[in-house]
């Protein structure tokens, strides 16, 4: 048993072990890259946001082991033999002085062109990666040379057309705007072959290189509705000024009275409407990709070379000050001053709002169901009340009011000095009747003689049963008349036989009657006057009625 536990322990010990170490094997191999050294060269300054955006696609892409320096030739400001030498001299002399390169990212077209002039001079045995190119010809050319691959700036004119033309059904004319760069000139070639894709549209460009300022001034601003503008790039004029480029942007948005598509992403943002973008930024992040591979001990050689990732990227605000409808672009698109819907925009207002009048109408409703239900419990509590009450002061039996109910009324009457004579009844022999036909039997009879009572009610002659076989009257009256017109009423009520089990039978009741205020002055008083009365009439044979009298001599009927 110990044995076992020991192995189970070793296994468990040995389980864990391997699997930190795989833990941290995996963490160092996901930390990815060895220790290396990348050279950045772009063609322009730092200033140009299309090398800003391919520096922070490279700078998000390292690693913090990764060492990366940066060159800036700035042909956009100076592009001659000189400065190209000098260019050339001043990257010598610091190459010499530091540790060599692993890779070396060449930005756009001039940086591709001087590395290749100055390949066995400065970077024998380095792997150079392009990124930006637009010349495709130099590019694949290039390529040739197994320690040379990149990124191909693809900037798709046939997609920033059709753009220009879902805003622009009606358009006539495309007019470029760009100049004699070795981009610019790429571009154009580029530009101009797909003329013959677009047949009912006329091809034409404004080469800012060949223009003075006013006639470029004057190009732009003439550039009119019918026509799909688009900016490629604009670094000098004829008259001999040179434009950075956020200059370059400002001077056409200045003078254009129609949108301006772009196909970098600059300007966007500025005022131009926007268009299909060779991404930078994405372009930055591929070149340090391939430059990490290589550090990682991968062959250029083995890699392609690829096209650059383009992204439509539109400016909202502008599409809206044109009057235009917003064009369906692609999930992946960069909409610039996104214009949100109203419920979007308004949504930190609408949705608390919406929460508080919901919540709201929540509480009104659950209050108006709770006092809904209040009231019906309410209701029906009132109503169960009313039962209690009236079963309190009812009869089971015969649903005559009973003693208690008697009591109320005649104190009342007494009370407040009310004339009124009470009559008491009481069914003859009725024992023999239960003892004879049964209990339920003598029910039937207390019911029969209840409903035969019920029928001589009126205003002024209330029946109730007052106990076993007896029942009592009040009538709101103590004259003679009316008594004895009652009393004798009363006594016909036995006239007609009752139906005791199942057979017609006789029975009789006796009387006795006694008034207030003449025959008592109290309810018990009078209670009793009634009872004597009718004690007389049981002692003198029984069924007739009697009225009370206070020397003993109870007048009876005839
Ligand atoms: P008397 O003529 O002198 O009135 O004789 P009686 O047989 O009617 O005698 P009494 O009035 O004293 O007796 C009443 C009887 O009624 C007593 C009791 O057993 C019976 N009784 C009382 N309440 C009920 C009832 O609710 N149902 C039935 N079936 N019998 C009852
Ligand atoms: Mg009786």
């Amino acid at each position: 048993m110990a044995g076992i536990k020991r192995k189970y322990g070793l296994l468990c010990t040995g389980l864990l072990l391997f699997l930190v170490f795989l833990s941290a094997f995996g963490m160092q191999a996901k930390g990815a890259d060895k220790e290396g050294r990348i050279l950045f060269i772009s063609s322009y300054s730092y200033s140009w946001k299309t090398v800003q955006r391919q520096i922070s696609g490279v700078e998000d892409r390292v690693g913090s082991s990764t060492v990366v320096d940066y060159e800036f030739m700035d042909t956009k400001r100076i592009n001659d033999e000189v400065s190209s030498q000098q260019f050339y001299e001043g990257l010598a002399y610091r190459l010499s002085k530091v540790e060599p390169y692993d890779a070396v990212i060449l930005g756009d077209d001039p940086a591709l062109l001087f590395a290749l002039q100055y390949k066995e001079e400065l970077f024998d045995g380095i792997p150079l990666i392009f990124e930006g190119v637009n010349d495709t010809e130099l590019a694949a050319k290039a390529a040739e040379d197994p320690m040379i691959t990149g990124i191909i700036e693809k900037l798709s004119i046939e997609n920033n057309i059709e753009l220009g033309l879902k805003l622009y059904p009606s358009a006539k004319k495309v007019a470029v705007i760009l100049d004699n760069s070795i981009t610019g000139m790429a571009v154009k070639r580029e530009y101009y072959r797909y003329a013959r894709e677009y047949p009912e549209l006329k091809f034409t460009d404004i080469n800012a290189s060949e223009l003075t300022l006013n006639k470029l001034r004057q190009k732009i601003s003439m550039v009119g509705k019918d026509t799909i503008l688009i900016y490629v790039l604009m670094t000098e004029n004829a008259s001999g000024k040179q434009y950075s480029e956020k200059e370059a942007i400002q001077f056409i948005m200045n003078n254009a009275k129609v949108p301006v598509f772009s196909m970098l992403e600059g300007g966007i943002g500025d005022g131009f409407i926007g268009g299909n973008v060779a991404s930078m930024y994405k372009s930055g992040e591929i070149a340090a990709d391939i430059a990490l591979n290589v550090i990682n001990g991968e062959k250029v050689s083995n890699m392609g070379v690829m096209e650059s990732p383009n992204i439509y990227c539109i400016d909202q605000l502008v599409v809206k000050k044109f009057g235009l409808t917003m064009p369906d672009v692609p999930e992946n698109s960069d909409v610039v001053n996104y214009q949100p819907p109203f419920l979007e925009r308004n949504k930190e207002v609408i949705i608390p709002a919406g929460i508080l009048v919901f919540s709201m109408l929540a509480v009104v409703f659950w209050a108006m169901y709770d006092n809904l239900k209040r009231r019906k419990l309410m209701e029906e509590l009132e109503e169960a009340r009313k039962i209690m009450e009236s079963a309190s002061l009812h009869d089971f039996l015969t649903g005559l009011g009973n003693r208690s109910k008697f009591m109320e009324d005649i104190e009342n009457l007494v009370n407040t000095g009310t004339p009124c004579s009470i009559m008491m009844l009481d069914i003859d022999h009725f024992k023999h009747i239960n003892d004879t036909y049964g209990h339920t039997a003598g029910d039937e009879a207390l019911k029969q003689l209840a409903e035969r009572l019920k029928g001589m009610q009126t205003p002024i002659l209330t029946p109730y049963r007052f106990a076993g076989d007896e029942f009592i009257i009040i009538l709101k009256s103590s004259q003679d008349k009316i008594k004895e017109k009652s009393a004798f009423q009363c006594y016909q009520l036995f006239d007609e036989p009752f139906m005791l089990a199942g057979e017609k039978r006789k029975v009789g009741g006796s009387i006795g009657i006694a008034s207030y205020p003449m025959d008592a002055g109290s309810v018990e008083q009078l209670i009793i006057c009634a009872d004597d009365a009718m004690y007389q009439v049981k002692k003198s044979g029984r069924n007739n009625f009697a009225f009370y009298k206070a020397d003993g001599e109870k007048k009876q009927r005839e």
